[in-house]
């Protein structure tokens, strides 16, 4: 692979550059300096604008209406619009369920749900995860019992992002109480206003609700809302976890710690002098810019990997994922620590949520709850030590 800088990159980043200054509209930028979550009219109306100029889906390629990026496009693509502040896109729909349809999906499931997914009308939710049912995914019980033309599914999800405002939810179900656990398993689309579905919100330590619990009781789904053949779904969640290991490294993000730190380098004091005079401060800056440089290296590595369907893929994707999710935790938190006694005040209780004024504070607005968010990036995606247990087989091949 070549590791040279694409002299051609730099024109795509600046036709991006422009796009943003005329077509984001300013009511819908979040500041640059938050981690806070996009609500989701905002999602809607960016992705409209995106679908307008064909850049709806920019990890798909052009046979299935995407814009055929590369994935260095991609990620310039990324870091522009976390830059400009846009609002992020419906992930689950763009990355996992949209190829899921385009390589499995009837031709009436893809005319009923694509355009939608293109549009930004209709957002999705992923209930794969059970309670004891998480990194032994296999082992789900939720149970889609047929019933004519329709299957009546029963049983739990949780750790449901979004399924409260979500319109759709893919869903994985058991379809088979009798065959050996992976092969009992249906992949199914299913309307979150059907009745019987009931979600109950978690609270999470970043002090958000995004994370639900999801209940089916005898909910009625019809046959034709199972993508693939019954008793396909374990095979197609492996297509789907396997589609984007050069997306888990959240690249952007690690480079937007940075800018975060470079800033406080000068702007935050350690008595009278900047931050960045202190020496234990300047060199876990250089070091932090060392990991982000090279986690970089390693999603050029992965995709080239990906795209000629490697076997090595899958272990390096599973490398990547520890090492980046790692680093976004250690620097998110060295982000708060910089700040000081700022990083505290940062953290916005009830009371004052609105009430930061001065620059360091703004800086350091919202940056303590996503700090305690990211603890979560070492576990959703597959945990630390699964993604370990995947290196070590593949490198002992026990
Ligand atoms: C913020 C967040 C968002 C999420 N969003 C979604 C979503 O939208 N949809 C969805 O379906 N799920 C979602 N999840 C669930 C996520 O996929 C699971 O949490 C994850 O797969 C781990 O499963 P678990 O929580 O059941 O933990 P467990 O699998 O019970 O693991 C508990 C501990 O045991 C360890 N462990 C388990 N098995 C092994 C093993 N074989 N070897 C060594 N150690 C092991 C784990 O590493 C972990 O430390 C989300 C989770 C989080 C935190």
């Amino acid at each position: 692979m070549d590791f040279q800088p694409d002299r051609n990159l730099e024109a795509f980043r600046q036709n991006v550059r422009t796009f943003l200054r005329e077509r984001l509209p300013a009511d819908l930028v979040r500041p640059l300096r938050t981690g806070t979550r996009s609500a989701r009219e905002d999602v809607t109306r960016w992705q409209r604008i995106l679908n307008e100029q064909g850049w709806g889906t920019p990890s798909w390629p052009s046979e299935h209406g995407g814009p055929g990026w590369s994935v260095q496009e991609r990620l310039v693509f990324d870091e522009e619009c976390m830059n400009a502040g846009a609002p992020t896109q419906d992930g689950g729909a763009q990355k996992l369920l949209g190829p899921v349809l385009n390589a499995f999906g009837t031709p009436e499931q893809k005319a009923a749900h694509l355009p939608l997914l293109l549009s930004g009308e209709r957002q999705w939710c992923q209930g794969f995860s059970e309670p004891g049912s998480g990194s032994d995914l296999a082992s789900l019980r939720t149970r889609a019992d047929r019933d004519g033309d329709h299957y009546v599914v029963n049983g739990q999800k949780i750790w449901t992002s979004y399924a409260h405002r979500a319109d759709w939810i893919f869903l994985l179900v058991r379809t088979d109480q009798e065959a050996k656990k992976q092969a009992g398993i249906s992949f199914l689309l299913v309307d979150m206003k059907t009745p019987g579905i009931t979600v109950r919100p978690i609270r999470s330590i970043d002090d958000c609700h995004h994370l639900n619990e999801t209940f089916f009781d005898n909910v009625r789904v019809p046959v034709s809302n199972r993508v693939g053949a019954e008793g396909e779904g374990w095979s197609i969640t492996k297509f789907l976890l396997n589609n984007e290991h050069a997306s888990t490294a959240d690249l952007p993000v690690l480079r937007r710690y940075l800018k975060q730190l470079r800033s406080l380098a000068v702007l935050a004091r350690d008595g009278a002098s900047p931050l960045i005079e202190r020496t234990s401060f300047a060199l876990r800056l250089a070091r932090f810019e060392a990991e982000t440089n090279a986690i970089a290296m390693m999603v050029q590595r992965v995709a080239a990997l990906e795209q000629d369907h490697s076997p090595a893929a899958h272990a390096m994707g599973s490398i990547l994922k520890v090492r980046a999710t790692e680093l976004q935790q250690q620097m998110s938190a060295f982000v708060v620590e910089s700040l000081g006694d700022h990083g505290a005040i940062a953290y916005p209780g009830p009371q004052e949520r609105d009430a930061a004024t001065l620059p360091m504070q703004e800086l350091g607005r919202g940056l303590a709850n996503e700090m305690f968010f990211r603890r979560a990036s070492t576990i959703y995606g597959g945990t630390s030590e699964v993604q370990r247990t995947i290196v070590a087989r593949a490198l002992f091949q026990f």
